[in-house]
């Protein structure tokens, strides 16, 4: 059904894979808010979380475009990749900005899986999406950096090996620009949790292993900050429209999944003597959902290839994770509406991919803040903030 016919061969392997993962084990694992350890595990042994990295450290050295194939069936599967999706992307960071040293140093043991690269910490609880007011400070002390201060939302810290992180090495007011000042640094997790940082899980309305983390003397090398001092945050921003992209391809394989869903429901149930999906009033809202989903595929791979042939695409990858977190969550709210009350039971796992596909309008960044950069950057419209 995907309108979106390379790398099929990857699909069906995909699919595959999840198939061994049905909602069952999804289920539990929501009751418990339990971890998927084994299923990342199977997706890294299968190599699928490291297409992105280029062969020379170890990886399949593929475009993103493959990584948005690899995301969107796993979600189409029914499973959940925002377990793990960062590992495929947060390493950009590090690739793009990071020395030689650091790149021989992480690389390989990403792609190879032995090492979790999937925390990425820049929310914090005062500044919201205001990134340039974080608070959290890194203090140059020799060859170390301290660093104090707190994050909110930072997710899979419990399950990652390392961290990306940003912090504030210049206060705000002493800079040129606001985004001036802040660092991005790596940090090792293995040594930082109970020296200087702690981890508070959040408990929140998916399974999503979202945490608080709390600084307090925490010492990192300079040898793990990446880049120049105080340019951290435009080194964060050009990992960021990988991010959206692949986080798009999500959202279509949500929707597809609850397309589907609400497809095989409404030609299976039959009330007042006929299939429901022979009332247009049923019918109608699930062929509108398809196609949303279709023109959000569009979208979603034009501003792949876009970033694939290296041309700048900021409004296309932000403006194709707006219109696919909005065709999924339709689809989402179609696919419950078709299923009556049975949509609300757990067993027929439509109500947890209802829960999770709505983060997606709000993480990794907010729907009004994709229309205020499509408004000033697209439109020429007046800066609000
Ligand atoms: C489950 C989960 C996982 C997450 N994982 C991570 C992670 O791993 N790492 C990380 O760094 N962050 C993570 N986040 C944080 C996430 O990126 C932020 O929640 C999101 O960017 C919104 O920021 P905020 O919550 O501070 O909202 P706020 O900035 O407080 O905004 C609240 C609302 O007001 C709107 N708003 C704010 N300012 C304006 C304006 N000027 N004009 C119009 N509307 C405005 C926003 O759009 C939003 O709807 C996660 C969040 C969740 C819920």
């Amino acid at each position: 059904m995907s309108l979106h016919s390379n790398y099929a061969e990857i699909r069906d392997a995909v699919a595959k894979l999840c198939a061994d993962y049905p909602g069952e084990y999804w289920r539990t694992l929501d009751d418990t808010n339990t971890y998927p350890t084994e299923f990342v595990r199977a997706l890294t042994e299968a190599g699928f979380l490291s297409v992105l990295i280029p062969e020379e450290y170890g990886g399949a050295g593929l475009p993103i475009e493959a990584g948005c194939v690899i995301l969107e069936e796993i979600q189409r599967s029914g499973c959940n990749g925002s377990a793990c999706h960062a590992q495929m992307y947060t390493m950009g960071t590090l690739l793009k900005h990071g020395n030689e040293d650091q790149k021989q140093r992480y690389l390989p043991g990403i792609a190879d899986g032995s090492l979790r690269l999937q925390a990425f910490g820049v929310t914090e609880p005062t500044s919201g999406t205001d990134t340039t007011r974080i608070r959290t400070r890194a203090v140059r002390d020799g060859d170390d950096y301290v660093i104090n201060g707190q994050k909110v939302f930072i997710s899979r810290t419990e399950h990652s090996d390392l961290m990306i992180l940003l912090a504030r090495t210049t206060p705000r007011e002493e800079c040129k620009k606001p985004s001036d000042g802040m660092s991005v640094f790596i940090v090792d997790m293995r040594e930082a949790v109970g020296n200087g940082l702690t981890i508070n899980p959040i408990k929140a309305m998916i399974n999503h292993s979202t945490t608080e983390l709390f600084f307090d003397n925490l010492r990192v090398p300079a040898a793990n900050r990446i880049g120049e001092e105080g340019q951290g945050f435009k080194y964060i921003l050009s990992s960021m429209n990988a991010e959206r992209i692949l986080i798009a391809s999500e959202c279509i394989g949500d929707a597809r999944f609850f397309v589907e869903r609400a497809r095989d429901y409404a030609a299976e149930r039959e009330v007042f003597g006929r299939p429901i999906g022979q009332n247009q009033g049923v019918q109608f809202p699930i062929a509108r959902a398809y196609v949303e989903l279709q023109a959000a595929t569009l979208m979603v791979y034009h501003a792949a290839k876009m970033f694939d042939e290296g041309k700048p695409c900021g409004s296309e990858a932000n403006m194709c994770k707006l219109f696919a977190s909005e065709a999924a969550w339709h689809a989402a709210d179609t696919c419950l509406q078709t299923h009556g009350g049975f949509g609300y039971t757990q067993e027929y796992d439509i109500e947890r991919k209802f829960r999770e596909t709505r983060l997606y309008q709000t993480a990794p960044i907010s729907t009004n803040l994709i229309l205020s950069h499509v408004g000033i950057h697209e439109l020429g419209l007046p800066k609000s903030f």
